[in-house]
């Protein structure tokens, strides 16, 4: 009697199910993905329970006749490809013809049907993987409905998260396919409630604005580019665009989205020298690979891919990104103008600048980080770059990061309530908003409030901000709140609150747009309140704030003692 048997095929699409399906948002990924292969340009999808109860996608595509509705839930059917040349060229998202089984064997699936035009399709029920009954049905299109995920088999149900959590990764598997398919319209009812609504767009940004705002795409740089082998679209953070987490970082190879540590390090890397250390850049980033260099069989969910040629493409993506960014990041120097009453306060002091080889002065009193600097030692305060402001007195050289200082300050002040209010905005900002990020700020409304920041639900994913501190006045509110969403769900880190948590946050976004130069009374207020903090030397994140130099420190520096 042999000991080893071949698994009934219920159980074998119950252990596939395993590999693909981890939880409701795996099922609307398969699902969408279908729904795209088969030519859609409406896709809907409805949710309860976070997904856990029900899970509809209906799509105006292709749709099946009554023998392939069927043959759909064999394993290993579809009919995307044919022999072994086409594994090495996918052009479809799905491939493997195990989709549909395995969520058939995990809960209880309706598909309704029918050719595209013909409205006569059919019904099927399956129940854990058993065909239950099939119909004759009036349909057009597909419409796959999954009811009670994993009912029979509770070992895997209990690792489901709160609807919630699980409505979150739903509403960003859309997001990601909603990308990547600008040309596509897609609906989310989630627990009964419009959460997304996408018209079909014209392009990549148009998509982007839909999902973002419009504000959102100001703080972008767009690239374009082509070799023989890649081509590259990308929409990336410009300079002063960052964030403080990785939220909202998407790559795209031949528009099915994907992880892949390498094209992000290309893109980090692409800031080096530019983005602060704990700073994040915002990106979209679609490439498109000839298939025949590209393996997309290396993960069942589809989320990795092999490259064949990963060092080519990591230097394509980065020396473009590079030089785009450069390019961004020389036209902001140009425009870099200081305000007039930081001119006449220049003008009227005895203090004298001068550069050598450079027009600057005409322009300005900016000097940029790569001009020389000479100076007489008489000058109070000397701005090194757009970052660094040098001070003599008290008897040493104090260079001070005023970014990190004004981030200390501002920190301490919301956190302490002590912010300047003028009241309620005479013009309330309206800001759209990512379907998570929204209705993880409309849930944490009181917590925000008692930074300063008065929020109210306007619904369609927009939030109407009614008050602000005075100090965040100038700052891109869109930014700030994207942020306060990323720390919100990342909850509480170790030794800080939640409130302190975001007061760091919110106090980064008031000093990283501080193009403008500041005034000598600006300098020294900045300066008294730094000193009145509990750490003036640290800002909220632990960088320095200023770094004195003794004389006697100056003197070891130059080896004279
Ligand atoms: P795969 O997508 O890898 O081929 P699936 O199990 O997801 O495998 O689907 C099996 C087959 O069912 C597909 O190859 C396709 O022919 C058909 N199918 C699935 N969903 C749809 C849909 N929404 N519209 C038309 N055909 C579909
Ligand atoms: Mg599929």
């Amino acid at each position: 009697m042999p000991r080893i048997k071949i698994l009934p095929a219920i159980l074998r699409n119950k252990i596939a199910a395993g590999e693909v399906i981890e939880r409701p948002a795996s099922i609307v990924k398969e699902l969408i993905e279908n729904s795209i292969d088969a030519e859609s340009s409406e896709i809907e999808v409805e949710t309860f329970h976070g997904g856990k109860r029900l899970i509809r996608v209906s799509d105006n595509g292709t749709g099946m006749d009554r023998e392939d509705a069927l043959l759909a839930f064999e394993r290993h059917a579809t009919s995307k490809i044919s022999n072994d040349g086409d594994l090495f060229d996918i052009r479809t998202l799905g491939f493997r013809g195990e989709a549909l089984p395995s969520i058939a064997s995990v809960s209880k699936v309706k598909l309704f049907t029918g050719l595209k035009g013909s409205h006569s399709g059919i019904s099927i029920e399956i129940e854990g993987g058993e065909l239950k009954e099939t119909r004759e049905a009036p349909v057009s299109g597909t419409s796959v409905e999954v009811k009670d995920l994993f009912f029979n088999t509770p070992a895997r149900e209990k690792f489901l998260k709160t609807n919630h959590t699980e409505t979150f990764h739903i509403i960003d598997t859309i997001t990601k396919e909603a990308l990547s398919h600008h040309e596509i319209a897609f609906t989310l009812t989630a627990e009964k409630k419009e959460t997304m609504n996408l018209p079909r767009a014209s392009g990549t940004r148009e998509r982007i604005m839909q999902i973002y705002g419009g504000e959102f795409i100001l703080g972008l740089i767009e690239i374009m580019a082509e070799d023989d082998e890649t081509r590259l679209y990308a929409l990336t953070s410009n300079s002063s665009n960052f964030r403080n987490s990785r939220a909202n970082q998407f790559i795209f190879i031949n528009r099915r989205p994907v992880k892949d540590a390498s094209i992000s390090h290309a893109v980090y890397k692409s800031y080096e020298g530019i983005m602060p250390r704990d700073k994040h850049p915002v990106f979209f980033v679609f490439l498109e690979i000839d298939p025949g260099k590209v393996d997309f069989n290396v993960h069942p969910a589809k989320r990795e891919v092999r490259l064949e040629d990963k060092e080519s493409i990591y230097r394509f993506i980065n020396s473009r990104l590079k030089d785009a960014i450069k390019h961004e990041r020389t036209e902001y120097t140009r425009d870099f103008s200081i305000s007039p009453d930081a001119v006449s306060d220049f003008q009227s002091s005895d203090r004298h600048l001068s550069l050598s080889g450079s027009s600057v002065v005409q322009e300005g009193a900016f000097i940029s980080e790569n001009l020389e600097l000479m100076y007489r030692p008489s000058i109070p305060f000397i701005y090194l770059g757009d970052t660094f402001i040098a001070t003599s007195g008290k008897g040493g050289l104090t260079i001070i990061d005023h970014h990190a200082a004004h981030e200390r300050v501002i920190f301490e002040k919301l956190l302490k309530g002590m912010i300047s209010m003028s009241g309620q905005l005479l013009f309330p900002l309206q800001i759209r908003l990512p379907a998570n990020e929204y209705r993880i700020l409309l849930q944490n409304m009181n917590i925000i409030k008692t930074l300063g920041i008065e929020l109210d639900d306007f619904g369609h994913n927009t939030v109407i901000v009614r008050s602000v501190p005075d100090e965040l006045n100038d700052a891109d509110m869109g930014g700030i709140l994207s942020d306060i969403a990323a720390g919100l769900s990342q909850g509480v880190v170790s030794g800080r609150s939640l409130r302190e948590g975001l007061a760091a946050r919110i106090a980064c976004h008031s000093s990283v747009r501080g193009k403008k130069i500041l005034t000598q009374d600006e300098l020294f207020s900045l300066l008294e309140a730094l000193e009145k903090t509990d750490h003036p030397d640290q800002c909220p994140h632990g960088r320095p704030t200023r770094i004195f130099y003794s004389l006697n420190d100056l003197n070891k520096l130059f080896k004279r003692k």
